[in-house]
């Protein structure tokens, strides 16, 4: 007699790049969500397929849907530098949310934190917090415009700093151009005051400051860029730009969103600061000083800053600037960032690239890595690449078929050719063999995917 409640016939194994769960989800969000995604990255235009669905994170490891676990290499972008749901954060975080969520009023952890930043880079002496990078560059571009009485900006191609109208501007490259808007939405008098400029070139910015110097508020640049994969400044290039600047009474703005608290405790500024020329005027934080809530910060020196509200006439502000819970979990995530951390994320990262290099290598993959820090990235063209011209000649089909090996085989990277790779203190020997294994497959088919599109 069939039983009412007949057993499913034997679960057929998953193939690895089979995602159902993730499927269903991605479409239900679909329809209630532009592109299914709340930041478009990650909806995997750029490799294809279906972005997972997580369920859960815990030390190196995110767990989607369908209950694959992956080793994890984006670390929500760069915050997660202690790991997922680190004890020493999570206990932070349970307490704070305890004692409220949101009070409105000042609250002894912003101080804190202040105090925790201002302690470890030496030109910052004062900084307010927000909630986003884009805030903190959108907002630090706003001081050095009252403060200078200047409208025009300088940035590079390449260089991404969250989505402000005025910073979109990415077009143009080779020579100065007025930065024509990348997005549909920013009107071109928004752009018309950026001014673009090619990466680590001194005399593009030499001509731009000779054409334009009395007009130029600021020239903002990511302090070692990551967003166009890893570009480090060429020797001499940051201490260019503070020079010229100066010279023309213009701000340096350093963005150090990415780089802050993940290069070293100081961040690239610890890594390559002091300069003879001079100190950067702003700098900008997020990701790490956020450990995974919504923490950023714009500082500098008091005289700069007291251009602000409520001393001064610069206006800025935010319901849940300095919010408690956000600010317990980065001040428990910087305090957890000893040496200890920083030198287990350079092994970790040397020990990922070096494996990766050695496969590609094998593979007759073209590759170029490229560091700051240890944060790095790979590029599937030969190098140095110095720009974001050189940048863009890194193949996207063959990342996208390495990217794909490695999610097959348990390891999650960025889903796009030009990110860094980001490793945590949770990134131990289990998790590094993981990545190791899973590489020797990936290099070939990045290899196949050259054969294919080759000419
Ligand atoms: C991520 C990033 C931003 C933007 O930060 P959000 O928190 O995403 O708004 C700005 N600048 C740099 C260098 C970044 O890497």
């Amino acid at each position: 007699m069939p039983s009412a409640h007949p057993s499913p016939a034997p679960a057929a194994p998953l193939h690895p790049s089979d995602a159902p769960a993730s499927e269903a989800l991605f479409a239900r969000a679909r329809r209630v969500v532009p592109g299914g995604v709340n930041s478009p990255v990650r909806a995997f235009r750029s490799v294809g397929g279906t972005p997972r669905f997580v369920t859960s994170a815990r030390g190196a490891y995110l767990t989607d849907a369908d209950g694959r676990e992956y080793v994890d290499l984006i670390g929500s972008w760069g915050p997660m530098i202690l790991g997922h749901t680190h004890p020493d954060v999570l206990r932070a975080v349970t307490e704070a949310a305890g004692r409220g969520f949101s009070y409105g009023t000042p609250s002894e952890n912003e101080i804190a934190l202040a105090e925790e930043i201002v302690a470890r880079i030496e030109p910052v002496e004062q900084v307010r917090l927000v909630s986003s990078g884009t805030e903190a560059t959108m907002s630090a571009l706003r001081l050095a415009r009252g403060i200078t009485g200047r409208s025009r900006v300088v940035k590079f191609a390449g260089c991404y700093h969250g989505h402000v109208d005025a910073l979109l501007a990415a077009a143009g490259s080779g020579v100065a151009t007025f930065g024509l808007p990348d997005s549909a939405g920013v009107p071109q008098s928004a752009a018309a005051e950026t001014i673009v400029l090619p990466y680590n070139d001194i005399e593009a910015l030499e001509a731009a400051f000779a054409a334009d110097g009395e007009h130029i508020a600021a020239v903002i640049t990511e302090a070692a860029p990551g967003n166009m994969g890893v570009v480090p400044p060429l020797p001499g290039f940051t201490e260019a730009l503070r020079r010229i600047t100066r010279a023309h009474g213009a701000l340096l703005i350093s963005d150090e969103v990415m780089t802050g608290f993940r290069c070293s405790r100081a961040g690239w500024y610890g890594l390559e600061g002091p300069y003879d020329s001079g100190a950067p005027d702003l700098f900008t934080f997020g990701k790490v000083m956020g450990g995974g809530f919504p923490a950023a910060a714009f500082g500098g020196s008091a005289a700069h800053m007291a251009y602000l509200a409520p001393d001064g006439p610069v206006y800025q502000a935010g319901t849940l600037s300095g919010n408690p819970v956000a600010t317990a979990a980065g001040l428990a995530t910087l305090r957890g960032c000893t040496d200890d951390v920083y030198s287990h994320l350079t092994t970790t990262a040397h020990t990922i690239a070096d494996a990766a290099a050695a496969e590609l290598t094998k593979a007759g993959v073209p590759h170029t890595i490229q560091w700051a820090g240890s944060m790095f990235s790979i590029f599937l063209t030969e190098g140095p690449v110095t720009n974001y011209d050189q940048a863009k000649t890194t193949s996207s089909p063959a990342y996208a078929a390495f990217f794909h090996s490695m999610l097959d085989q348990g390891v999650h990277l960025p889903p796009s050719a030009y990110e860094a790779w980001f490793v945590s203190a949770a990134h131990d020997d289990a998790a590094l063999d993981r990545v190791v294994e899973a590489l020797p497959e990936a290099a070939r088919a990045a290899s196949e995917s050259f054969a294919t599109i080759a000419p």
